[in-house]
C-alpha cells in the first residue's frame, strides 16, 4: 500500500473521492480505467466498432452487406440489419457443423457458449473467440476495486462462493458447447489466477471444477463450514444458486457434522481430486460439529447465514431481474444482510458492473463498459420502432445518446461476430456516471416464468398446456382458461399452473392420476433448460391447481374494476400480484403434482 492521499489524487476518481476511501495501487488502476471508459463513452464506442468492422471486414456475413471497407457508424447502421438468434441460426449451424471459413468472425470460433435462452426448445449457441476471455476477465478485475471502496477489510478473510461447472457437449464439427461460466472456470485465466488477497475463496479449484454437481456442492459447503469464521462474504452467481446451497445444508447438515466430527469425508464424494484436496482441509473438530448440529437442528432457520458465518458483511448474488423474487427468502436466511449485485453479463457479451454495489436491490443500476462491445439501443416505448422490419431499419440509439427514464432493448455487436444482435433485455436509464448511462434491468422480453436458469415464454407455456390437455380428451374435458405463477416461497421453487376446466360428464371427470400425468406431460413439453433444472433439483415438480368454474370471469371483473378496458382485456398468462393470487387460491378445488422427473440428457447438437 502506498499513501492513501497520494493514491486518491492519482486515481482522479469521482468513484473513490465520493466515498473518501483509501485504495491500493491495483485498485487505483482499475478505478482509473473505469473513469476513463465512462468519461469517453462515445469515442471508445466509435473505436470499438471500427476495430470490430475492420478485423471482420472479410467475413462472409459482413461482406454480404457491402460495407466496402467502411468502418463508420453511419454506414454500419444503414447497411447492416438488426437480427435475432433465429436470423443467425443458419450461420451458427454451419459453424457448429465444422465450417471453419470466416463466416461471422475473422478469428476462429473457439467454442460455443450455451445461453440459458432457448430457440425452438434448445439452448442458444453463442459463438465466441479465445480473446473474449480477456475481456471477461477484465470486467471481473474491476469488481473488487469498486467493492473495496464501500466495504473495508475484505482482504482479511475469504469468500464462500458456490461456483459450479456444468455439462459440456460437442457440436458435430467438434466445437465445445458449454455455459460461459463453465468456460471461464475451466480456463487458465481462472485456474491459474495470481493470488489476490481480496479474492480468496473457501472453495479450492478442485471442488469448483468437479463435474458432479452434488459432490461439488458437498465439498464447497463443507469447506465453508470448516472455515466459517474466516468467511466475509457469501455468494453464488444468482440468488437461486445461493438458496439451493442453503437447502442443501438443510438436507445434509447431519452428514456434514459427522464428517467434521470424525475428520472423514462422506464416502459418497468419490471424485479423487476432491477427496485429495479435502483430506488436507478436513480434520476432526468435535466442537465445530456440535455447533453445526446445534444451529441446524433448530426448527427456525431465520438468520442461518449469519449464525453460521458470523463475519459475513454482505451476500454477493444477483437479485435483479427474474431473481428479485428471492429477495424476501434471502433476507430471512441472512437477517437482512446487504445483497450486492455486482455485474451484468450474458453469454453473448459481458456488459458492465454496478458502481454502487451496496445499494438496495431495488436501486441497482449497471454501468455498461463501452470497451466490451459496440452497443446500440432500440427505444422500447416506441412501438413504431419495434415493429419495423428490415426494409425500414429501426432507429437505434448509441450508448452516449440515451435519455434518462427511457426504456430500451439492448443490441450488441461483438468481436466474436454478432452484428446488431438483439439480446432480449429491456433496460431503463436511471442516470449517468460521467458520460456513461446507468441501467436498471427491467425484464427479459417474452419471459413468463423463471425459477432458476430456466426461461419459459408464453408460446412454450401454451404449447405445453396443449400437449397436456390431450390427456383430458378421453374424459370429455378441456382447459377453458389458464394462467401461471412461479412459486418461490419454498426451495426449490416450482411452476404453478391454474386451470379452469370444462368437464362435460361429471361422472367421468379426470382423476388425480390423470391430472398428475398432465403435470408431467407439461414438464416433458417445456424447454431443455427447464428440464435440466428439474433433473438438477433446482426446480420442484410442476403443480396444476384446478379452480372453480367462473374463476377467470371473476379475474376479469377484478381487472376491470381496477381500470382495465373490457374490449382489450386479456387473461394474464402469468400472475404475481397478491390480490389476484389470493382470488385464484381461494377458488382452488384440487391440486396435482408431476409424479416424475422429465426426460433430460446433455443435448445432441444435431
Ligand atoms: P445467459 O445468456 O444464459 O448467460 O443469460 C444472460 C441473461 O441473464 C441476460 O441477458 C439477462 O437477461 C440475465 N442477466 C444477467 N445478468 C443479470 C443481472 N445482473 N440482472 C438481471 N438479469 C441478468
Amino acid at each position: 500500500m502506498i499513501s492513501p492521499s497520494s493514491l486518491i489524487m492519482a486515481v482522479d476518481s469521482t468513484l473513490s473521492s465520493a466515498v473518501g476511501a483509501c485504495v491500493s495501487e491495483n485498485d487505483a488502476k482499475a478505478l482509473q480505467f473505469i473513469e476513463e471508459m465512462t468519461k469517453n463513452v462515445d469515442s471508445v464506442q466509435e473505436r470499438i466498432l471500427g476495430e470490430i468492422l475492420s478485423r471482420n471486414a472479410d467475413t462472409e456475413y459482413l461482406k454480404r452487406f457491402q460495407l466496402n471497407g467502411a468502418t463508420d457508424r453511419d454506414t454500419f447502421k444503414s447497411k447492416v440489419p438488426v437480427v435475432t438468434y433465429e436470423d443467425l441460426q443458419p450461420e451458427i449451424q454451419r459453424i457448429a457443423n465444422g465450417d471453419k471459413s470466416p463466416i461471422l468472425s475473422s478469428h476462429p470460433i473457439s467454442e460455443f457458449l450455451t445461453s440459458s435462452g432457448t430457440s425452438a426448445g434448445e439452448r442458444k449457441l453463442m459463438p465466441t473467440i479465445h480473446e473474449e476471455l480477456n475481456r471477461r476477465q477484465l470486467l471481473y478485475s474491476l469488481l473488487m476495486p469498486v467493492m473495496n471502496l464501500y466495504v473495508p477489510g475484505l482482504d482479511k478473510g475469504k469468500g464462500l462462493y458456490f461456483l459450479f461447472i456444468k455439462a459440456e457437449t460437442k457440436t458435430p464439427g467438434g466445437l465445445l458447447a458449454r455455459p460461459v461460466l463453465t468456460s471461464y472456470y475451466k480456463s487458465d485465466h481462472f485456474k491459474s489466477r495470481p493470488y489476490d488477497p481480496f479474492n480468496v475463496y473457501t472453495s479450492p479449484n478442485e471442488t469448483i471444477l468437479c463435474p458432479d454437481s452434488i459432490q461439488s456442492m458437498y465439498a464447497q459447503m463443507l469447506c465453508g463450514l470448516i472455515m466459517r469464521e474466516e468467511v466475509l462474504r457469501v455468494g453464488a452467481v444468482f440468488a437461486s444458486g445461493l438458496l439451493k446451497a442453503i437447502r442443501f445444508l438443510q438436507v445434509n447438515w447431519k452428514q456434514f457434522a459427522h464428517d467434521i466430527e470424525t475428520g472423514t469425508l462422506n464416502p459418497k464424494v468419490t471424485d479423487p481430486s476432491v477427496r485429495e484436496c479435502m483430506s488436507k482441509i478436513l480434520k476432526p473438530n468435535p466442537e465445530l460439529a456440535a455447533f453445526i448440529t446445534k444451529e441446524c437442528s433448530e426448527e427456525n432457520w431465520e438468520c442461518i447465514i449469519t449464525r453460521i458465518w458470523p463475519n459475513t458483511k454482505y451476500l454477493d448474488v444477483i437479485v435483479t431481474g427474474a431473481m428479485a423474487q428471492y429477495i424476501p427468502t434471502l433476507e430471512y436466511f441472512s437477517g437482512g444482510l446487504p445483497m450486492a449485485c455486482t455485474m451484468y453479463a450474458s453469454s453473448e457479451c459481458y456488459f458492465g458492473l454496478n458502481l454502487k454495489p451496496m445499494c438496495k436491490p431495488s436501486e441497482v443500476s449497471y454501468t455498461i463498459m463501452p470497451n466490451m462491445a459496440y452497443f446500440e439501443f432500440l427505444p422500447h416505448d416506441d412501438s413504431s420502432a419495434q415493429d419495423s422490419s428490415r426494409d425500414s431499419p429501426p432507429r437505434l440509439v448509441d450508448l452516449a445518446d440515451l435519455e434518462v427514464a427511457k426504456e430500451y432493448e439492448l443490441i450488441v455487436t461483438t468481436y466474436a461476430g454478432l452484428c446488431r444482435y438483439r439480446v432480449g433485455d429491456i433496460l431503463r436509464v436511471t442516470g449517468f456516471h460521467n458520460a456513461a448511462p446507468q441501467f436498471r434491468f427491467i425484464r427479459r422480453k417474452n419471459v413468463l416464468l423463471s425459477i432458476d436458469f430456466d426461461k419459459t415464454d408464453e408460446s412454450e407455456l401454451q404449447q405445453a398446456i396443449e400437449n397436456a390437455s390431450v390427456l383430458l380428451k378421453e374424459f370429455n374435458t378441456s382447459v377453458v382458461e389458464y394462467t401461471s405463477y412461479a412459486d418461490t416461497k419454498q426451495i426449490p421453487g416450482h411452476y404453478v399452473i391454474y386451470w379452469e376446466l370444462f368437464v362435460k360428464e361429471a361422472a367421468n371427470a379426470p382423476t388425480d392420476e390423470v391430472l398428475s400425468q398432465c403435470c408431467f406431460q407439461m414438464e416433458e413439453s417445456l424447454n431443455v433448460v427447464y428440464r435440466q433444472c428439474r433433473v438438477a433439483d433446482s426446480i420442484g415438480p410442476l403443480e396444476i391447481r384446478v379452480v372453480k368454474n367462473g374463476t377467470f370471469e371473476e379475474l376479469m371483473d377484478y381487472a376491470i374494476s381496477r381500470g382495465a378496458s373490457i374490449n382489450q382485456y386479456k387473461v394474464p398468462r402469468c400472475v404475481s400480484f397478491t390480490p389476484i393470487m389470493e382470488l385464484l387460491d381461494s377458488r382452488v378445488v384440487s391440486k396435482h403434482f408431476s409424479p416424475a422427473l422429465p426426460h433430460w440428457t446433455p443435448e445432441r447438437r444435431r
